[in-house]
């Protein structure tokens, strides 16, 4: 497989942006080896710069759940652009999304929409310190929510990856006021609340972590979350800007039957357009300007590009007979991975909720951060490079979760198999 373009294409890059890439998780940099440079994409499947063809299971790291170039995305894009492209000005459109969002998430009554993920989570804690009044956030190593200053400590996948849990340009002063803990540790979060509860303006976890590999919050653990907050006066911050429409069209939250105090949204309720979103009860809602006191704004917030792609996307998502399909997609690509691994022997650990599954290279359990970052990342890469040139674009990391889109097919997700069975028996 020739990927001549591609490396002429991160040399030119290389010398324009910061290691070539817009976010570092493209850079490969868990993998090694040089990034592919993509030219298209239809469907579940990607086209890079040398015309090489790739079965996609990174879905532009989350948003593309009903796969590239949807045709009625295009086409509800198309019909935005042709009346213009931001105006500063609200528009009926933003409602529409907003009522869209309302109606799917249970827990949220009122909606701010943004430009990324990582303004969500960064306007989400700002409420929550100006609704109680409080400065401590609290968060759990290996999630992840954006390059938000305050919470790039110990923030799994990209920074992880790179081994730099800490980023230099983010002050003491910043994340002074964020408290670390292990996820999925009931003890540790029930002996931070009793030692600092009185100071501690919210908790803010990825209630199904992506971004350390798919790790799952237990029942115990989100009890605990909701008790503990509610007992202190917190509030608990759902980020679901990865599990938002995906692992079911309400968030992890109907799934959990959990209602946190505010959600935050992204990728896919932009339909592969920038798009953030925040929410929750109206009563904590209107503490946002201009209803309330709390500063965020954007000039092209809820921008009708973005605005008409996430309508789309979640217009097909809606009657729910997607997440069927994506669960039957999913268990498919579970079992024969685990049974390809287990007769070649290989250790290893699946984590899998709906469309977002991790081949952890570790006997298991993977729980948190802890047994997450035992697994072995070499043979993650190993596994990467040889699926790349069987055409099958994993994720980069060890510590990303991979994406099923409605585009894929039975078809898809046998080949997929079938050249993992080649990729274990040859590790
Ligand atoms: C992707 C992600 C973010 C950041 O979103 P951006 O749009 O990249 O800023 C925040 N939280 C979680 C859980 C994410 O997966």
């Amino acid at each position: 497989m020739s990927r001549q373009h591609s490396q002429a294409a991160f040399a030119r890059a290389k010398r324009l942006i910061p290691g070539g890439v817009n976010s570092p998780a493209r850079a490969f940099g868990g993998v090694g080896g040089e990034p592919i440079f993509m030219a298209r994409g239809d469907g579940a499947y990607l086209y890079d710069v040398d015309g090489n063809r790739y079965i996609d299971y990174i879905g532009s790291w989350g948003p593309m759940i009903v796969g590239h170039a949807h045709e009625e995305v295009l086409a509800a894009v198309h019909e935005a652009a042709a009346r213009g492209t931001s105006f500063g000005a609200p528009t009926e459109a933003e409602s529409e999304l907003a009522e869209l969002i309302i109606d799917a998430v249970p827990s949220v009554e009122k909606v701010r929409l943004v430009s990324s993920g990582t303004e969500a989570t960064m306007s989400a804690i700002r409420l929550a310190r100006g609704y109680t009044g409080r400065d401590v956030i609290v968060k759990f190593a290996g999630n992840y929510h954006g390059h938000v200053d305050s919470l790039l400590v110990a923030a799994g996948s990209s920074a992880a990856t790179l081994g730099v849990p800490n980023s230099p340009g983010v002050t003491e002063g910043t994340t002074r006021d964020t408290l670390v803990l292990e996820y999925n540790d009931v003890a540790a979060l029930t002996a931070a609340f009793d030692q600092h509860g009185q100071r501690i303006a919210g908790v803010i976890l990825e209630p199904i972590v992506g971004n350390m590999g798919c790790v799952v919050a237990s029942p115990e653990f989100l009890n605990a979350l909701r008790t503990q907050t509610t007992k202190h006066g917190a509030l608990l911050i759902f980020d679901e800007v990865m599990t938002g429409f995906r692992v079911a069209y309400g968030g992890a939250q109907s799934l959990f039957n959990i209602a946190p105090d505010i959600t935050t949204l992204g990728k896919i309720v932009g339909g592969g357009l920038p798009v953030g979103a925040y929410g929750g009860r109206a009563e904590i809602m209107d503490h946002i300007l201009p209803a309330g006191k709390v500063f965020q704004a954007g000039t092209l917030s809820g921008n009708p590009l973005a605005t008409a792609a996430g309508i789309a996307t979640l217009q097909l998502l809606k009657d729910g007979h997607a997440y069927t399909r994506l669960e039957q997609l999913g268990a498919r690509l579970e079992q024969g991975l685990r049974s390809a691994a287990t007769s070649a022997g290989v250790a290893h650990t699946v984590t899998r909720v709906g469309s977002m599954l991790t081949f952890f290279f570790h006997p298991g359990p993977v729980t948190n951060w802890t047994t997450a970052s035992r697994s072995d990342t070499a043979k993650y890469a190993k596994y990467f490079w040889n699926l790349i040139d069987r055409g099958i674009y994993m994720p980069c990391s060890q510590y990303e979760a991979l994406f099923i889109s409605t585009a894929h097919t039975n078809e898809d997700i046998d080949a997929t198999i079938n050249s993992a069975q080649e990729t274990f028996a040859a590790l």
